[in-house]
This record gives structure tokens, C-alpha cells and sequence, in this order.
């Protein structure tokens, strides 16, 4: 980073932090010259050119939008703020672009998703795992299911009726 007071190059990070979910990381920085602090703000424009690698192989660009709108179809008449849904979101990015610089397996994405929906809601979580994540064997996710659904007997009524919102 050329430093704006002497032009030098050589600077030193002192401190980062990411802003607006993850958007931003805003660094600190000294130059090594001049001893001058200045900020420099990063904006994640690879979440454009970060590629998503599909199960077959194949590739295509990650978006944001996309991903909150399986989130959001997930929990469709769900009692869930868009910003609880738009905070999720974040912290899946935040995983992501701590873990990949250019390619992310759709498993993290699909796994990143799910395991916080499942803390936020289990209804959610099973829409989305049947929609989304394809469970590799239909065992698996009707013993999914199951331990969802005994742990929530008084809710089981309700639940069908949600799903037949799909
Ligand atoms: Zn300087």
C-alpha cells in the first residue's frame, strides 16, 4: 500500500477489522517510513469472482443473493426478521472468506447454512436440508427428521401444516 503522505510502500497493518457483515475489512495502517497512520478500507468484490464448486465439478460465481434467497425460502411464514436472516448470511460469508480465497465447495456453503439454521429453527433446517443439501442417503434424512420431530412432539402438528406451505 502506497502510504498518502511520503508515497513509500512499506507499511505495517496494526489492525483489521471486518464492518457491514463482513463486507469491509478496514485496516490500520502505520507507514514504516514516515511512522503516519492511514485506514484503508477492503471491499469483498471476490465474493463476485469467488467461485462455488458444484458436486458434478462444475463452477459457477457466488452470490449473495442466492444464498439468502434459499435461506429465506427456508423460512418461508417463519417468524424470522429479514435481519436475522440477513445476520445468518453474514456469518456464513464470514466463514467462508476466512476458509476460501476462490473456490468453496457448495458442501461448506450447504453445511454453513444448515448448522446455524438448526439452532435458529428446526423447521427452517429441514426445508432447507431437503431442498438444498440433498442428504446422500433418504435413511438419513428421515432419522434426521425423527430426532427433530421426538424432540418436539407438542409442535408436530403444526409443523405439517408448514410444510404443506412448500
Ligand atoms: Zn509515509
Amino acid at each position: 500500500m502506497r502510504c498518502p503522505y511520503c508515497k513509500e510502500q512499506q507499511d505495517k497493518v496494526i489492525d483489521s477489522r471486518s464492518t457491514e457483515g463482513g463486507a469491509v475489512i478496514r485496516r490500520r495502517r502505520k507507514c514504516l517510513e514516515c511512522n503516519r497512520r492511514y485506514t484503508t478500507y477492503e471491499r469483498v468484490e471476490t465474493t463476485n469472482k469467488l467461485l462455488v464448486v458444484k458436486k458434478d465439478g462444475t463452477r459457477e460465481p457466488y452470490e449473495r443473493e442466492k444464498l439468502f434467497a434459499s435461506v429465506r425460502h427456508a423460512c418461508f411464514k417463519l417468524p424470522h426478521s429479514a435481519e436475522t436472516l440477513g445476520s445468518l448470511v453474514d456469518e456464513v460469508e464470514e466463514a467462508v472468506f476466512r476458509e476460501f480465497e476462490k473456490e468453496v465447495p457448495s458442501s461448506f456453503l450447504g453445511d454453513a447454512v444448515s448448522s446455524r439454521l438448526r439452532k435458529l429453527d428446526k423447521v427452517a433446517y429441514l426445508r432447507f436440508a431437503s431442498l438444498y443439501l440433498q442428504f446422500r442417503l433418504v435413511d438419513d434424512f428421515i432419522q434426521e427428521a425423527r430426532n427433530i420431530l421426538d424432540g418436539e412432539h407438542t409442535d408436530v402438528v403444526g409443523q405439517q401444516e408448514l410444510f404443506k406451505d412448500e
